[in-house]
């Protein structure tokens, strides 16, 4: 079932695609057997009509379409074309020779335009094949000569116009393409000349990039637009020719038209030298010149020809000290100008200054505005990860969005051991990710050197292999021309290092370098405040002597133990240890030594545990073990291993040697107990049977070995 209706979907889809090119072969077919030569019926003009409504269709279909017409369109078109002209041809000239007979070849090369080549080609196909089976069939002259001619001619066609039309458009693109980068760069320029962006600055990702230049763009028109308003109506009123600010490259070496309004056509609008014609007695005395009865041999350089003005005023821009651009004023008639107008040109061209300086406290306010929400975002990341891990991953996450990197490490400098750890490595290619848990002692390399000065090396961020080692000589970093450590400073005190790599050269400039310093700060703090809760953790939940559970982590343990073996009906074991004669070993070796035998014990328990089972101190010399999936005889076995171990064991004191021995209770879930306070209670009575009948023995919980006690 399934089979048929896709079966009959794709018969479907086929005579709804090849509908059109079936009725288009109809039609080639009727006009090829003489319909277009017979007299004209009404099946004539049903065809007619039908002929043209498929291709009112398909040329509504093509005009609809914004890219590239499929195949099959294309095609269509050009083939009802070519049946529709041949029939009209046969109609009014009887042949395929006559006076219309060229418009052939217009159709072909209109095919060609507007199509893609393998259609423009295929049509050229039907258009010489319709040709042949006309001539031969229709009209009964097969003329081979005629044919070739005519396929020749229809190829020709096609071919150059293809050719010249994708030539043409490649051309107008490359054209094209090239005047928005010399737009993009000279806005650039004038970004770079006005201070908006410094000097090659590199900028992170493409997407930062972006950000960037429409910061610039932005800025560079609304200077445009308000020197221009100045340079219009100092123009207009002081009856000027032109109205020019000219400034200086970021270089310092050449002017440019910033802008200007003027009434000439032939302004010279290229860069020139500071050191041209009057323009250099401006720039070097920092004072404006003011020139009347100027020649038409006198060079004003934003001039292409001859000097068509008489007098002219150069004012300079000065900023800080330094002339950043000149105002140049020029009239036609020679009228000098005035003080009074002077005076005027001056303001303007404060305002023309200060117009550029608003637009660069603007910009640096936008880029602080960007930079302070990269780092707002990093802080809340970084303030919701709790762990260790999480605050590594997000600080690095943080980091890239400021700078863009190729590899990210931190180090952590432990100042008891003096030693380095690498506690995070990150790169996309795995060039430094087993360096992780790698440690070092304090060195000379570039992160023992950072933690040290708590200052951010290499100094411009470039690494130079040859000479500086960044860990240690022993753990090679990769070769990468970008490199910047920085120091994790939380309190003033040195936590330990962010390192950046980075493939691109000067990817750590000015620009990135504050906002990862703070980022790097911001991490410091989190990853300080992130070991202090874990430390904080284990504090709570660990015995200081021995590094084992303590008792509230151990009944957090118990009640999940006691409720999943009664949930899997599995046995659970209790066992209590209780050394024996205990307070003697610290009246006789003293308190440091019973610690020392404390400790002993402990690391008994841990070796003879599984890793299910979880040992607690529980208080002075007591210590708990449960074991999961162990019964009353795994217990007992358990218990004999400690004992005989620990009574095998000699301590050292500085009074001598000494062994102890220990007594052991066990009860087993569900005999001894259903819930935990059952189950410890019956394991302590067990213990307490172990310390009646001699001490240094485990006794299991059952009613009668603790009845017969309790008895006696
Ligand atoms: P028994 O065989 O009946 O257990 O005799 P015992 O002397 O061991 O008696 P008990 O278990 O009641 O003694 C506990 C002693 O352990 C009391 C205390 O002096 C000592 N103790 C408790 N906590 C510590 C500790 O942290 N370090 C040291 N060195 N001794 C401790
Ligand atoms: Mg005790
Ligand atoms: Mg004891």
């Amino acid at each position: 079932m399934d089979s048929l209706v896709r079966a009959s979907l794709a018969f479907r889809r086929l005579v709804r695609a090849g509908s059109g090119f079936a009725v288009t072969c109809g039609l080639a077919a009727y006009v090829v057997l003489g319909g277009a030569t017979a007299p004209i019926t009404a099946l004539t003009v049903v065809l007619g009509l039908l002929w043209a409504v498929l291709l009112g269709k398909r040329l509504r279909a093509k005009l609809r379409l914004t890219g590239d017409a499929p195949f099959l369109l294309d095609f269509e078109l050009g083939a009802l074309l070519a049946v529709g002209l041949d029939a009209m041809l046969l109609r009014y000239d009887g042949t395929l020779s006559g006076r219309f007979s060229p418009a052939i070849f217009v159709l072909v090369a209109l095919v060609a335009s507007f199509g893609r080549p393998a259609p423009g080609l295929a049509v050229v196909g039907w258009v010489v094949g319709l040709d042949a089976l006309i001539r031969w069939k229709t009209l009964g002259e097969p003329s081979l000569e005629a044919l070739v001619t005519q396929a020749g001619f229809a190829c020709a066609f096609a071919m150059l116009n293809l050719a010249l039309l994708r030539a043409e458009v490649a051309r107008i693109r490359v054209t094209a393409r090239a005047r928005v980068e010399r737009e993009i760069e000279r806005l650039r320029e004038d970004a770079r000349s006005y201070r908006l962006l410094g000097a090659g600055e590199a900028s992170g990702s493409a997407k930062k990039e972006d950000a960037e230049e429409r910061l610039a763009r932005s800025s560079v028109e609304e200077i445009h637009q308000s020197v221009h308003y100045a340079l219009e109506l100092l123009r207009r009123c002081l009856d000027l020719h032109t109205a020019v600010l000219l400034w200086r490259n970021d270089a310092g070496t050449h002017l440019r038209i910033s802008e200007l309004s003027t009434g000439s056509d032939e302004i010279h609008d290229a860069p020139f030298s500071i050191g041209d014609g009057v323009l250099a007695a401006v720039i070097a005395k920092k004072e404006a010149v003011l020139l009347e009865n100027l020649r038409p041999s006198y060079k004003v350089p934003y001039y292409a020809g001859a000097c068509p003005v008489r007098a002219l005023a150069a004012i300079p821009v000065v900023e800080d000290g330094v002339v950043r651009g000149v105002l140049a004023l020029d009239r036609v008639d020679n009228r000098p100008f005035t003080p009074h107008e002077h005076e005027l040109a001056a303001q303007a061209a404060r305002y023309c200054l200060r117009a550029i300086q608003n637009e660069r406290v603007f910009v640096q306010l936008e880029r602080a505005k960007v930079e302070q929400g990269k780092l707002y975002r990093a802080a809340q990341a970084l303030g919701a990860a709790l762990s260790e891990k999480d605050v590594l991953e997000a600080g690095v996450r943080a980091a890239r969005e400021i700078a863009s990197f190729d590899l990210a490490a931190v180090t952590i400098f432990d100042e008891a051991t003096r030693t380095h750890e690498v506690c995070a490595a990150q790169s996309e290619g795995g060039e430094i990710d087993d360096l992780v848990g790698q440690r070092f002692k304090h060195n000379a390399g570039l992160v023992s050197m950072v933690v040290t000065n708590k200052f951010p090396l290499p100094y411009k961020g470039e690494l130079d292999t040859a000479h500086q080692v960044v860990l240690t000589k022993r753990l090679p970093w990769p070769n990468l021309p970008s490199l910047l450590v920085l120091p994790l400073m939380h309190h003033d005190r040195p936590l330990g290092t962010l390192i950046l790599g980075a493939r691109r050269r000067h990817a750590f400039g000015d620009t990135v370098r504050p906002t990862l310093e703070v980022l790097a700060s911001h991490l410091a703090v989190s990853l300080s405040n992130a070991r202090m809760v874990h430390k904080l953790e284990t504090m709570a939940t660990t015995d200081g002597l021995t590094g084992l559970f303590n008792k509230r982590a151990m009944l957090d343990a118990a009640a999940q133990k006691v409720a999943a073996a009664k949930r899997f009906g599995r046995p659970l074991s209790v066992l209590v240890t209780d050394i024996d004669f205990f307070k003697k070993v610290n009246d006789t070796y003293g308190h440091d030594v019973g610690d020392v035998v404390i400790k002993g014990l402990g690391d008994i328990l841990k070796r003879q545990k599984r890793t299910t089972d979880v040992v607690a101190r529980f208080g002075g010399e007591e210590f708990v073990i449960l074991c999961e999936q162990t019964d009353e005889q795994g217990a007992h076995q358990l218990a004999e291993r400690i004992r005989e171990e620990l009574g095998k064991t000699v301590f050292h004191s500085t009074n001598g040697s000494l062994t102890v021995t220990c007594s052991v209770g066990a009860a087993t879930f569900p005999a001894a107990g259903a819930t935990w306070d059952e189950l410890f209670k019956s394991a302590d009575e067990a213990l307490y049977v172990s310390k009646r009948t001699g001490r240094n023995r485990t006794t299991v919980w059952s009613p009668s070995s603790v009845a017969r006690i309790k008895a006696g």
